[in-house]
């Protein structure tokens, strides 16, 4: 039995923004584990997917973390009915409390929220070291700023831990488990804009966001590479609304950096795989048979995807063959910008689910693997029974149908 203080509260909390410290730690059990599933996971043999220090898979995982589930959902169902046309502040938005630099109290009196961050970011400028221990209250963000990114509160993986409790948990972790070690970032916009309404949302802040993003993962990866860890996968994504895994109302993208240097999933490994055997880039060379193509601009193509996992799956990718989401330079991400917002428009004209997430598929830092970055906008749909336990979807529509009906509202709306 451990004779630590519980009645004494530490700062900061155990595992918020991924901090375990010898004063927050408690208890083995509250540890965020990876684990491998050992019925669909096979070792990596080939030399162009990492560098091969130790034992890496390719397999289905997750992350374990139970602590995820005292973070605060500030959407609730009757919230999601959001003004798309007014630029309001949101009540039950917890950011505010971070970009106006201000405690928020109460009508008791009592802090509900600290306003403090580790704050990577602010547009493209580097602030806090990415394995920063120090959580603190920053200075009102300044108004002309797009946007900013930070460590998640409330992350799936640990970021930074004290050695001595690493020997620990290393000692007493169960079998076949491991410490999840990662950096999750968040990035949201400046002032509030309602996520769920994307295609409102000025084209220079969304392009801000993207900047915000790629420059927060580049200094997060120069100092893990600094720190000794490799092969670091980045997932960059957007939870849109609640449905799916969005629990806060303002715009917000995130990144996953698994710094656990031991493979990829079964997705990732199906993409890296397949880009392996082609003899020329699919992406570079394909016209999509022009009838699932949705729109064509000067960097970017979006298309309906032949083999959706949702209906109205949608593809896209930069004509530029790059392998990284920060590979992508800033003409591109002002086309990324306005091309997005014309999509979320013409699917909102559709009537399709607005609650969607947007996923960027990116080859892993250290893979020396030839990779053609791509992303996925997927609308919520619920789906149960056999798909959820095979790799396979049932689509009631055909992916060109869906690319016409999207080609002529997009078209309208231009003429
Ligand atoms: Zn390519």
């Amino acid at each position: 039995m451990n004779n630590k203080e519980e009645n004494i509260e530490k700062f900061p909390k155990f595992m918020e923004w991924g901090i375990i410290t010898k004063e927050n730690f408690k208890s083995i059990i509250d540890i965020p584990l990876k684990r491998w599933d050992p019925l669909s996971t096979v070792e990596i043999k080939t030399k162009s997917f990492g560098l091969r220090k130790n034992k890496r898979y390719s397999g289905h995982f997750s992350y374990l973390s139970p602590i995820r589930a005292s973070r605060p959902i500030s959407i609730k169902e009757k919230s999601e009915k959001i003004d798309c046309s007014k630029k309001i502040h949101h009540i039950e938005d917890v950011f505010g409390t971070i970009t106006e630099g201000k405690k928020m109290y109460d009508d008791k009196g009592e802090i509900i929220r600290d306003g403090k961050t580790i704050i990577i970011t602010e547009d493209e400028k580097r602030r806090d070291n990415p394995f920063s221990f120090i959580p603190h209250k920053i200075e009102k963000i300044p108004d002309d700023c797009k946007a900013i990114t930070l460590i998640n509160r409330f992350p799936s993986m640990a970021r930074v831990v004290d050695d001595e409790v690493m020997n620990e948990i290393q000692n007493n972790i169960p079998l076949n488990s491991k410490v999840s070690i990662g950096i999750n970032l968040i990035t949201i916009s400046r002032h509030f804009y309602p996520a769920l309404c994307l295609n409102n949302i000025p084209e220079d802040i969304l392009a801000g966001i993207f900047s915000s993003m790629k420059a927060a993962i580049l200094y997060s990866v120069e100092e893990a590479i600094n720190r000794d860890y490799y092969d670091i996968l980045v997932m960059p994504f957007f939870n849109i609304g609640r449905k799916v895994g969005g629990s806060q109302p303002r715009i917000h993208s995130q990144v996953y950096l698994d710094l656990n240097g031991d493979g990829h999933g079964s997705r990732l490994g199906g993409y890296l795989k397949a880009f392996k055997e082609m003899k020329t880039c699919h992406l570079c060379v394909t016209d999509h048979e022009d009838s699932r193509v949705v729109l064509k601009t000067e960097f970017w193509t979006f298309y309906a995807t032949g083999s959706p996992i949702r209906n109205y799956h949608l593809r896209f990718y930069p004509h530029e063959h790059v392998r990284r989401f920060s590979n992508l330079k800033i003409n591109q991400i002002i086309d990324l910008s306005r091309s997005l917002k014309i999509i979320f428009k013409a699917l909102d004209d559709l009537g399709v689910e607005s609650n969607r997430n947007i996923i960027f598929n990116c080859c892993p830092y250290g893979y020396d693997a030839d990779f053609h970055l791509f992303g996925d906008i997927i609308p919520h749909e619920i789906i149960g029974g056999a798909e959820m336990a095979d790799d396979m979807r049932v689509a009631r529509k055909l992916p060109e149908e869906n690319a016409r009906e999207l080609r002529n509202i997009i078209n309208l709306d231009v003429s």
